[in-house]
């Protein structure tokens, strides 16, 4: 299945005299769209191809990736394992519309995932049930590739605009986006300068694994010869004190970009990548630039939000 292109458009934002454009990959058109989305579509096409009858994946009980995940399987009948390796106390939405969508949920403690992951993949095996354990968040090949084509369309909407494209800004979490991205631009000369506003990795293992994942899709595109660069602009100032955690910082920029723009973010990731892509604007004086902000999706966390 092809991927559909999402729009890009100006916003109202106007910091430093910067133009501000936004990549909206939140309206992509299934189950609330996201970056999860654009990964999905390329593992599904993969299973497929390979006979694939049921998929086990993992992620908090507010992932949007195993909501897009179980959705997906439940549009293509394949057999859809969830292991949810957080719970809250209050049922996220995502937990509903997975529970929703029929998926078999299972509940497991972190360290107990390994052992627990290789029981259910033997059992599907003997059941014939030909299973494909998709790790958190979609990490992976695939996933990467995913946002390599992503970068590529962006250059392709920015070139029909005629606008040249001075930054990117992002929320990073498996970094497999960003490697993505990265790669994109890696190929294209590094003509974009990207940055990464992390929402879970302090900065050496988060860049670290960015390295890996690059150099994995560089080895499976058969490119294993480009050399990545020193530089890798990956921010873990505005963690806000960790995965899922949020202040009143983050509170405001979410209602600041609903009154001015009429979009809606999420406080795990965007809303966090939206208020570090003001603070670095800020911080390194960038002026009168052309600066792109991707929405990576993530609705059903607003909802939990004003439920909180
Ligand atoms: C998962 C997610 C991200 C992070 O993407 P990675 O590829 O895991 O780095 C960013 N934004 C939203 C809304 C997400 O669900």
């Amino acid at each position: 299945m092809k991927s559909i292109v999402s729009p890009i458009h100006a916003l109202n934002e106007s910091l430093n005299n910067n133009n501000f454009y936004i990549k909206r990959d939140d309206l992509l058109p299934f189950s609330f769209g996201g970056n999860k989305y654009k990964k999905a579509i390329l593992y599904f096409d993969y299973f497929k191809e390979n006979n694939i009858k049921s998929v086990i994946t993992v992620g908090s009980d507010a992932s949007n990736h195993c909501r897009i995940i179980a959705n997906m399987a439940k549009q293509r009948n394949i057999e859809c394992h969830i292991i949810f390796t957080k719970q809250s106390n209050k049922k996220p939405f995502n937990t509903k519309i997975i529970k929703n969508l029929e998926a078999i949920i299972h509940y497991v403690n972190p360290e107990d995932l390994t052992a627990y992951k290789n029981t259910l993949i033997n059992q599907l095996e003997k059941k014939h049930k030909n299973p494909y354990y998709l790790p958190s968040g979609g990490h992976g090949v695939l996933g990467t590739k995913a946002y390599h084509l992503t970068y590529n369309e962006i250059m392709k909407q920015f070139k029909t605009m005629n606008i040249e494209l001075d930054y990117i800004f992002f929320a990073s979490g498996t970094g497999t986006t960003e490697a993505g991205l990265r790669v994109g631009n890696l190929l294209n000369n590094n003509i974009v300068t990207i940055h990464s506003i992390s929402v879970v990795r302090l900065k050496e293992e988060g860049i670290n694994i960015i390295r890996e994942t690059m150099n994995d899709y560089l080895k499976y595109i058969k490119k294993s010869t480009v050399k990545i660069g020193k530089n890798i602009d990956f921010h873990d100032n505005y963690l806000k004190g960790g995965y899922t955690k949020y202040d009143d910082t983050i509170k405001k920029t979410i209602a600041d970009v609903v009154a001015l723009e009429g979009i809606m973010l999420d406080p795990v990731y965007t809303a966090k990548a939206y208020y570090g892509m003001k603070e670095i604007v800020k911080l390194h004086n960038i002026n009168n630039k052309n600066i792109l902000f991707i929405h990576t999706g993530g609705a059903p966390i607003y909802f939990d939000f004003l439920n909180d």
